[in-house]
């Protein structure tokens, strides 16, 4: 297994198993588990913050998410909309970035965690 799939399907970056948040869904873990992980694999017992304030790096790709989206939305809506109101332009990729936030948010920890430990397999 990846580590496109332990992206994907919160999985431990090494050995695919374990959980790396405590829900599947971004919005639930949030909002009803404070937006945590868990501090090591149920499986392999990796120690996931690898240091203190190891996910403090994870704010560089939340980053790129965001402008990565906010880019997408920009060229669908001037390039097959032909969309050209910007005040409605900047609200709705506003939204989208917030809406999205916990899927953000989700996503980057396991991003920047997969970009440091390699899979056994
Ligand atoms: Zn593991």
């Amino acid at each position: 297994m990846g580590k496109l799939y332990s992206i994907l399907f919160n999985k431990c970056p090494k050995c695919s198993k374990g959980s790396f948040w405590k829900s599947n869904n971004p919005y639930y873990n949030l909002f009803f588990k404070a937006g945590e992980n868990h501090s090591k694999c149920s499986n392999c017992e990796l120690k996931f913050e690898i240091e203190p304030g190891f996910f403090y790096g994870a704010m560089f790709v939340s980053y790129g998410l965001g402008i990565g989206l906010g880019s997408i939305i920009l060229i669908i809506a001037l390039a097959v909309f032909q969309f050209k109101n910007i005040v409605a332009l900047t609200a709705i990729i506003g939204l989208s970035i917030l809406i999205l936030s916990p899927v953000n948010y989700y996503l980057s920890r396991l991003i920047w965690l997969n970009a440091f430990i390699d899979s056994k397999n």
